[in-house]
Parts: C-alpha cells; structure tokens; sequence
C-alpha cells in the first residue's frame, strides 16, 4: 500500500506555533486514513520547536533559495531560525523516504510545509509563490 506524506497539523493535532490545527475534510482523506496510508509528521516539532511558538516566515526568498543556503527563516522577533528550518525539511524527507510515501499532502502557507506560498518575511500577511512571485494574504 503506497504511503502518504501528511502535515502533522492536518488530523486535527494542535501543533501548530500558535497551538491549532488544520482541518480536513475530503472523503479521499478519509479512506486513506482507514487505510493506513498517511505518514503524519511535522518538521518544525521534529526539529525540536515546541507548541506554541513564536511565528517565523522566509524573508524575502523561497524555500528552494533556502535550501541552497541563500536565503533566511526568522521568527518575528528577528531570530534566525534558518538552521533549525533546513534540519526540519531534512528529517521530512528521510522520514518520507524511510517510509516510502510517493506524494505529500501539506499545509500551505507554512514555511516548512507550504507547497504552493508562504509568508514573505514581512510579517503582513503578504505572501510568495514558490516561484518567488509577491502574492497577498487572500491566497
Ligand atoms: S511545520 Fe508543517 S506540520 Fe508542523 S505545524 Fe507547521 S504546517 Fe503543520
């Protein structure tokens, strides 16, 4: 049975930094639940952040320029958090690949799990598509 990568947030457990969670509702979701298929796991407790935690967002890049170690993660308060974020996204992918999960179902926005944008490092609600394009918060 092929596995799949979930957000630790997504079956309704309060992980989130501000302590809640996300909610799903899809009947796929729900068969593969009753499967045994969703692989939950959160790299940012994995990392070893804990429940709640201050915000943190990419500033000004994406993911990818993070992982090339070209760009930063910080909290709002300006720490940087950029090394406990690129352990996070590691532990991720050993625990995708030790499982064998072949998709991923993960919190957008996030800035370990979102796939489609997250926050742009402002602190304002203004977004980044993974491609670096400045969105607003309605995405
Ligand atoms: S890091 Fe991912 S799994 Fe963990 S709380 Fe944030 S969005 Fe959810």
């Amino acid at each position: 049975m092929r596995k799949i990568l979930v957000s630790g947030c997504l079956n309704g457990r309060p992980i989130r930094f501000n302590s809640t969670n996300v909610s799903v509702e899809s009947e796929i979701w729900d068969r593969w639940e009753s499967e045994g298929r969703l692989v939950s796991f959160c790299p940012e407790l994995a990392a070893g952040f804990a429940v709640p935690r201050a915000p943190a967002e990419i500033v000004g890049s994406t993911a990818s320029v993070v992982l090339q170690d070209q760009g930063r993660v910080e909290e709002d308060n300006g720490t940087d958090v950029t090394d406990m974020f690129v352990d996070g996204a590691k532990l991720a992918a050993q625990q995708a690949m030790a499982e064998g999960c072949v998709i991923a179902v993960l919190t957008d926005g996030s800035p370990s799990c979102g796939t489609t944008y997250t926050y742009d490092g402002a602190f304002t609600g203004g977004t980044r598509c993974r491609h670096g394009c400045h969105g607003s918060a309605s995405q």
